[in-house]
């Protein structure tokens, strides 16, 4: 399917192309014949997740921090670089905040001089704690200004404000999409987030750390279902979004530990810790837009998602203790 959506060899430039989204996006651009960039400073991102291409003529890894100006020919932008999981992006929440706004305005400075279209990674959070359910692109949101959370949402709030504004006043060709909860192989196993700390405590017989009552709601998307949109999103003609793209099935966390106690048989035990301040009571996408202009809906279930990302967290763990003992 991805070679019939590009109809030319494209240069592609993808921030943040070392981490869970933007590796396996690296990959698939490169399957479809296409010469990728790959831009990185590995604060979350790793060589790990690019070996399987790091020797391939059409790849090119650079090192670098998009809150610094760079300057390259491309025909395309994924701007992916921020880290996405709380616990990375509160480690230094000014950095955050440069690399949602300067970086995104380094990139659309890029695109604007070299005449690139740059699709850029937004975020559910931009919702806040949502009082719309499920969450439509109209809706403004209900985000804390000031809370610890807030370095994450407002940077890619005011990044999408970017996006819009480079469009109106310098005919950037610039696109938005929300990306909600996402999971698969390449994620760190020490990455926060929920769906990998599950897996990894399961696997390691640890404690499954549920925050709150788990009652609390997210839902899932498997990341090539989510990659097969950012490809379909990119080529698409007249439409800018921002359009929330995700899985529309609604899960508990509570839900979620218990499916994954199940399938990996862990006798893991619940524990019940603080929740952490502002985290969203609830959460889905109204994926009807990118429905109707991409013609776009997930195809993985949970446990279809879960039954490759355990074997892989699987693997994972197996060779990181063989490289401890060694
Ligand atoms: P990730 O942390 O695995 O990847 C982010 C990548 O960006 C990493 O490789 C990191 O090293 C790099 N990076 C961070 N700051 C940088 C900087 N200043 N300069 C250059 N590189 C930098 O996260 P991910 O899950 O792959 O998320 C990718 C994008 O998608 C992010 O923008 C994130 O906000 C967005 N997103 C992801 C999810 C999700 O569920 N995975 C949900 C909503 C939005
Ligand atoms: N969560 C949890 N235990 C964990 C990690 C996360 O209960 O070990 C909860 C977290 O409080 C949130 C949900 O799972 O309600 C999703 O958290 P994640 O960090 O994956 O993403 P986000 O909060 O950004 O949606």
């Amino acid at each position: 399917m991805q070679n019939s959506l590009f109809i030319q060899k494209k240069r592609v430039l993808v921030t943040g192309g070392a981490g869970f989204i933007g590796s396996l996006l690296c990959a698939r651009l490169l399957d479809a014949g296409h010469t990728v960039i790959c831009l990185d400073n590995f604060f979350t991102g790793t060589r790990e997740n690019l070996e399987p291409f790091l020797d391939n003529r059409n790849f090119e890894l650079i090192r670098h921090d998009i809150t610094q100006p760079i300057f390259l020919e491309v025909d395309r932008v994924f701007n992916l670089a921020c880290p996405a999981s709380p616990i990375h992006y509160q480690y230094n929440p000014i950095k955050t905040l440069k690399t949602s706004i300067l970086g995104t305005m380094h990139m659309l400075g890029l695109a604007k001089r070299v005449k690139a279209r740059i699709l850029h990674a937004s975020t559910s959070e931009v919702y806040g704690d949502p009082h719309v359910h499920p969450q439509t692109e109209d809706y403004w949101g209900n985000v804390n200004p000031i809370g610890i959370r807030s370095c994450y949402d407002e940077g890619k709030r005011a990044a999408e404000t970017l996006m819009m504004d480079y469009m109106r006043e310098q005919r950037v060709d610039s696109k938005i999409v929300r990306i909600f909860n996402t999971y698969g192989p390449n994620m760190r196993a020490d990455d926060g987030r929920v769906v990998s700390n599950f897996i990894v405590q399961a696997l390691t017989g640890q404690d499954i750390t549920i925050y709150g009552e788990g009652r609390q709601t997210r839902s899932f998307c498997y990341v090539d279902d989510l990659v097969d949109v950012l490809l379909l999103m990119m080529e698409k003609d007249n439409f800018c979004g921002p359009v929330n793209i995700g899985n529309p099935v609604e899960f508990t966390i509570l839900e979620l530990a218990e499916k994954i106690l199940g399938m990996t048989g862990s006798k893991s035990k619940l524990v019940f810790k603080p929740l952490p301040q502002d985290d969203p009571t609830q959460r889905r996408p109204d994926i009807s837009l990118a429905r109707k202009e991409l013609g776009w809906e997930p195809k993985i279930k949970l446990d279809a998602g879960l039954e490759k990302t355990i074997p892989y967290f699987d693997n994972w763990l197996v060779h990181n203790t063989k490289d401890t003992k060694s």
